[in-house]
C-alpha cells in the first residue's frame, strides 16, 4: 500500500533526436543506469503537460502537473516569485516582479538593474510599508537587484501595464489599465503615485548620494511588470491530504511550492546550475519523507542546457544527475516515485516546444509495463500510454487508494 510521493521534475528534460547522437535525444544517448533500473520497475508512458499541441511555460506546467489547472491558478509570474521571496500572500493581493533600477531626473532609464548591484535589502526596507489612497506597498528584497512587490488592499486590479521599458535610455512608461474597470483604473492610478513616492525617497537616501559620489549609478526606481492578482488557492495539504514539502534551488520553483502552501526546505548545495548538488537534493527527499507525505524535488539545469543549446553539457547533467538517482532507487515500497519534466526544451529549438514529456511512476503496485529504459521513443511504448498534465495528481491519488468513488 502506498502511502507517500515523491515527485521529481526534471525541468527540459526531454528532446528531440539530434544527429550528433545518432539520431537519439540527450536523455537516450547519456547513460543512465540508474534512471533505468528505476524505468524497468515503473509503468511508464508520455504525458503532455498542457494538453496537446500546448507549449508550456514553467510556471504553468508546474500548476498544472501539480493538480492545479493553469487556467484556472495562473494569474501571471508576479504571485509565483513573490511568494518564493517568502510574502504570505492574501486574496486579493496584486503581485509584481520587480527591480531596482536607475533613472535620471526626467525618469529615463539609466540601468535597468542598477549597475547589477547586488543587494537591495536596504533600499527595499526604505519603501516597504508605504500606503497611499489605503493600499500598503510591501516590497521584499529578491536576489542581486531584485525584488518582489505586493499592492494589497480593497479594489485592486492586475490589468494594468507595466512601466518597466526593458530598454535603457527609455523613459519609465506610465503604468496604464487595460480594462475599463473602476478597480484598474484605481490600481494604474496608485501605482503611478507609489512610483513617485518611491522614487523621491530613495533619491534622498544617503547611500544613494555616496552611490552617486562614487560614480555609480543609483537604486532610485522601483521597476515593476507582470501584474497578477492572487487567486483563491486551496492549500496542496488540504486540496490532496498530504503534507507537502518543495525541495529546489530556482527562485521560481521555490516560489511555485510556497504558492501551493508547501515547506519550502533549504538543501545547501542547490544551487538551480549545472553545478548544484543533486545528491544532496535526493538525500533532503528521503530525510524529509519523515514528516512530509508529499516532496515535490525541482531539478533545474537540464533546461538551461537545452536552452543554451549545448547538447553535450545537457546528457552530461543526465548522467551526473542519474548518479544521484541511486539514492531514490531504493525508497521504500511504502513510497511511490514519480519522475517526469514540465515540457521539453529542444537543443536545437534553444526554447520549449509541445513535444510531450516522458512520465514514470514506481512503486510494486503499479501496472509495471515492459520499458526497460529511459528515453522519448522507449517511453512511447509504456503502459500509461498518454496522458495530460491535469490527470498526474489524479494517477497519484489513484496510485494512492485517495480517489472517490464515482457513482454507488
Ligand atoms: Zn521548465
Amino acid at each position: 500500500m502506498i502511502k507517500k510521493a515523491v515527485f521529481v521534475v526534471f525541468d527540459g528534460l526531454c528532446d528531440r533526436p539530434l544527429k550528433e547522437f545518432g539520431g537519439k535525444t540527450p536523455l537516450e544517448h547519456a547513460k543512465t543506469p540508474n534512471l533505468d533500473a528505476i524505468a524497468k520497475r515503473s509503468q511508464c508512458g508520455l504525458m503532455h503537460p498542457l494538453g496537446f499541441g500546448k507549449k508550456p511555460g514553467s510556471d504553468v506546467s508546474h500548476l498544472n502537473i501539480l493538480g492545479y489547472p493553469y487556467d484556472q491558478y495562473y494569474t501571471g509570474r508576479g504571485p509565483i516569485e513573490v511568494a518564493g521571496l517568502g510574502i504570505k500572500l492574501q486574496d486579493g493581493d496584486v503581485a509584481f516582479r520587480g527591480n531596482f533600477g536607475s533613472v535620471d531626473g526626467n525618469w529615463n532609464i539609466l540601468d535597468r538593474r542598477c549597475g547589477r548591484i547586488k543587494d537591495v535589502t536596504e533600499f527595499a526596507a526604505a519603501i516597504d510599508g508605504l500606503e497611499i489612497d489605503d493600499i500598503k506597498l510591501i516590497v521584499k528584497p529578491g536576489t542581486a537587484y531584485r525584488a518582489g512587490v505586493v499592492l494589497r488592499g480593497k479594489g485592486l486590479s492586475a490589468a494594468i501595464s507595466d512601466c518597466d521599458p526593458h530598454e535603457e535610455g527609455k523613459p519609465v512608461m506610465t503604468v496604464k489599465p487595460t480594462d475599463n474597470t473602476k478597480q484598474a483604473a484605481f490600481t494604474a492610478a496608485v501605482l503611478n503615485k507609489f512610483l513617485r513616492k518611491t522614487n523621491e525617497i530613495l533619491n534622498a537616501m544617503a547611500t544613494n548620494k555616496q552611490r552617486v559620489k562614487d560614480g555609480l549609478v543609483p537604486a532610485n526606481f522601483l521597476l515593476v511588470r507582470g501584474a497578477g492578482v492572487v487567486p483563491t488557492m486551496q492549500p496542496f495539504h488540504e486540496k490532496f491530504g498530504m503534507r507537502a514539502a518543495c525541495i529546489a534551488g530556482g527562485g521560481l520553483y521555490k516560489g511555485i511550492g510556497s504558492f501551493l502552501g508547501m515547506d519550502v526546505l533549504s538543501v545547501p548545495g542547490a544551487t538551480g546550475m549545472p553545478d548544484t548538488d543533486v545528491a544532496a537534493k535526493c538525500n533532503a527527499v528521503v530525510k524529509s519523507l519523515e514528516s512530509y507525505d508529499f516532496v515535490f524535488c525541482h531539478i533545474k539545469a537540464s533546461d538551461s542546457l537545452g536552452e543554451d543549446g549545448n547538447h553535450v553539457g545537457k546528457k552530461e547533467f543526465i548522467e551526473k544527475a542519474d548518479k544521484a538517482m541511486a539514492i531514490l532507487a531504493k525508497l521504500p515500497d511504502d513510497v511511490l516515485l514519480v519522475i517526469t519534466a514540465d515540457h521539453t526544451t529542444p537543443c536545437e529549438l534553444k526554447t520549449h516546444s509541445a513535444d510531450p514529456v516522458t512520465i514514470l511512476f514506481c512503486n510494486p503496485s503499479c501496472r509495471i509495463d515492459d520499458v526497460q529504459e529511459i528515453g522519448e521513443r522507449a517511453f512511447a511504448k509504456g503502459g500509461l500510454g498518454r496522458i495530460d498534465g491535469k490527470d498526474v495528481m489524479t494517477q497519484i491519488m489513484n496510485l494512492m487508494g485517495k480517489l472517490h468513488l464515482v457513482g454507488a
